[in-house]
């Protein structure tokens, strides 16, 4: 008889979004007295840049015709050369050299986030923060790395804490020293961004314990401020002990077109072992690439006119941000995030807890919002906005709230 995987019975069962969507229901059943506005949504909305859709058609052609088709991109890292060279190029923009072989290129930097568990052992402690995207804990917990689910928290995971009083960047750990160690920035969903002091007091403690950070940048190209890193690799030491998972999703709206890529530096070595060798054997027997039609979308965000169309619609998000930011404090609530993220973490009001606020809104505002306590323990108390939304029922939706606190 076949037997599962018994640690996916272990998993909660999605908690946080199937309960928004049964109160979303419950609530759009007694007819509100207003249509709904969704500002819990984590999706992009705005379509792909005139000159994706350029490449992407150019190539779709090439794929027609039988003296330009192509099969199995059997180049390294699954990457054709084009884009890990625009890639390459785009970190060397930013004073970042990294070798072109260090690119693997993915579907999807949850893909990656979710997979890069496959090379490391199954009795590595691992550290997730708190609050957090869900993917880390979860797949981990599918290893069996997570222990067990005590309701609020895993067992034989170590939370780090991202409270106001620590600017939603975690402590370096005192008791448990883990192995593995994930970190988000911008962060989803607190919207904060780590300094370049905060990253590398991590790398350091990385380099000296012999951990690996997985550095999730996936939102970096919505940093506005100067000198806020973009990548962990601009931090002194970074090479000898982390990843970095980045995305096309955020980045150029490719949510549903899927394309990202992972850094694995070759100096990144633990127990003698390559890290990069051994993702790249990993890869090779479990993956067959992103299709050339999406590479070629991917490598136009990268142009001049790529990369003037993308910033555009990211200027647009943030510029909802601020709207949701500005509009909130004006309120006299307490608001994070939002500058250099799409992600705006709002304290609720009277220490009431996340879900309580949640129906606040959705009752009295009609805006749909996430409860912060989805994503771990130190999320309740606040709730999530994003900036993803139309710029019209963005604002209106701030006025609904500001007329209901
Ligand atoms: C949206 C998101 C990603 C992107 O995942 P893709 O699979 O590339 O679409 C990665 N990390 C975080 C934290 C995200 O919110």
């Amino acid at each position: 008889m076949a037997h599962i995987n018994q640690n996916f019975l272990k998993l909660p069962g999605g908690y946080l979004f199937p309960e928004i969507g049964r109160r979303v229901q419950a609530f759009s059943a007694q007819n509100p007295p207003k249509p709904l506005i969704r500002l819990g949504i984590g999706d992009v909305t705005q379509p792909l840049a005139p000159a994706v859709i350029d490449a992407m058609g150019k190539a779709v052609e090439e794929m027609g015709r039988k003296d330009t088709f192509r099969g199995y991109c059997e180049e390294i890292c699954c990457a054709y050369d084009f884009l890990r060279f625009a890639i390459q190029d785009s970190y060397k923009a930013n004073g970042v050299l990294i070798a072109d072989d260090e690119i693997f290129v993915s579907d999807g930097a949850k893909s990656d986030c979710g997979s890069i568990g496959d090379i490391f052992g199954l009795d590595n402690v691992v550290a997730v923060c708190d609050p957090v995207y869900p993917v880390y804990v979860d797949t981990n917990a599918m290893a069996g790395r997570a222990g067990e689910y005590d309701g609020e928290k895993w067992t034989e995971l170590v939370y780090l804490s991202c409270t106001a009083e620590n600017g939603f960047f975690p402590a370096l750990p005192k008791e448990k020293i883990p192995d593995l160690i994930y970190i988000c920035s911008p962060n989803n969903p607190t919207g904060a961004a780590a300094t370049k002091e905060q990253l590398q007091a991590w790398v350091d403690y990385a380099n000296a314990h012999g951990s690996v950070i997985l550095y999730d940048s996936a939102y970096e190209a919505f940093i506005t401020e100067p000198g806020i890193p973009h990548s962990i690799f601009e931090i002194g030491g970074a090479k000898t002990c982390a990843i970095e998972f980045r995305s096309f999703s955020k980045t150029a709206g490719f949510t549903g077109t899927r394309c990202a890529y992972t850094v694995i530096p070759k100096e990144l070595v633990r127990d003698g072992v390559s890290l990069n060798a051994l993702w790249n054997r990993r890869q090779g027997s479990k993956f067959n690439g992103v299709s050339y039609i999406v590479q070629r979308a991917a490598e136009a965000t990268f142009t001049q006119e790529g990369q003037k169309q993308i910033k555009e619609t990211i200027g647009f998000y943030l510029n909802n941000a601020k709207v949701i930011k500005d509009g909130l404090r004006r309120a006299g609530l307490t608001v994070y995030g939002g500058v250099n993220a799409p992600y705006i973490w709002v304290k609720t009001p009277d220490g009431i807890s996340s879900w309580e606020f949640f129906d606040v809104l959705l009752k009295k505002a009609c805006v749909v919002t996430t409860p912060g306590a989805g994503f771990g323990p130190s999320g309740e108390g606040y709730v999530r906005l994003t900036a993803f939304g139309e710029a019209e029922a963005t604002a209106e939706a701030i006025d609904r709230i500001r007329e209901v606190l």
